[in-house]
């Protein structure tokens, strides 16, 4: 297994999500993933939770200072033993250059970024299958997400291909097919 923290990325929709609670499953491994955290503290009725809301109902990112605090703290509480697993976090560029520093200072660094790749058009159908169970998965909210997506994350690759760390995953397939290409890529 790589040494240092691992970064999932992929559109809404790509399943990286359910791989990067997979990956963090194992010993040793923490799954952050700022969506949940931002749908946390929305159960829970803080104001970090409403504020969220206000963007998330609409497809569009939250704010840059407010979700690097929120990582922030949540790095705060992880003990020095244990690697993270970002999911859904940096998406982008200030986000990501906050993360470089924020993980200097903890001593901890990133180890690989995992891309997985879908077409827009399986990604819209996947999401269209599970709206119920999410009010930002109606096609209308899905399609400005991926807009969003590609717009705002795609310099994010960028910034980590010039490091070198980007592994670009096939992600058609059954969940079993896509995580032994991930367990590959991060062996
Ligand atoms: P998905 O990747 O399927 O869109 P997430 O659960 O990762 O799902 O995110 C849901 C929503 O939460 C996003 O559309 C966005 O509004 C908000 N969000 C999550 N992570 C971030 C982030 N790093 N920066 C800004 N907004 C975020």
């Amino acid at each position: 297994m790589v040494h240092g923290e691992l970064i999932l990325m992929g559109p809404p929709g790509s399943g990286k999500g359910t791989q990067a609670r997979r990956l963090a499953s194992r010993p040793g491994w923490l799954h952050l993933s700022t969506g949940d955290l931002f749908r946390e503290n929305l159960r829970n009725g803080t104001s970090l939770g409403k504020l969220a809301e206000q963007h998330m109902s609409k497809g569009e990112y939250v704010p840059d200072d407010i979700t690097v605090e929120m990582v922030r703290e949540r790095m705060r509480q992880v003990a020095p033993s244990v690697h993270v697993v970002f999911d859904g976090f940096p998406r982008t560029v200030p986000q990501a250059e906050a993360l470089d520093a924020l993980l200097a200072e903890h001593g901890r660094r990133v180890a690989r970024v995992i891309l997985i790749d879908v077409q827009r058009e399986e990604l819209v159908a996947r999401l269209a299958k599970r709206a119920e169970g999410r009010s930002d998965d109606s096609p209308a909210v899905a399609r400005k997400r991926f807009d969003v997506y590609q717009e705002q994350t795609r310099p994010v690759i960028e910034h980590y291909d010039r490091q070198g760390l980007v592994c670009r995953i096939d992600g058609i397939g059954t969940i079993d097919d896509v995580q032994e290409r991930i367990a590959a890529a991060v062996s």
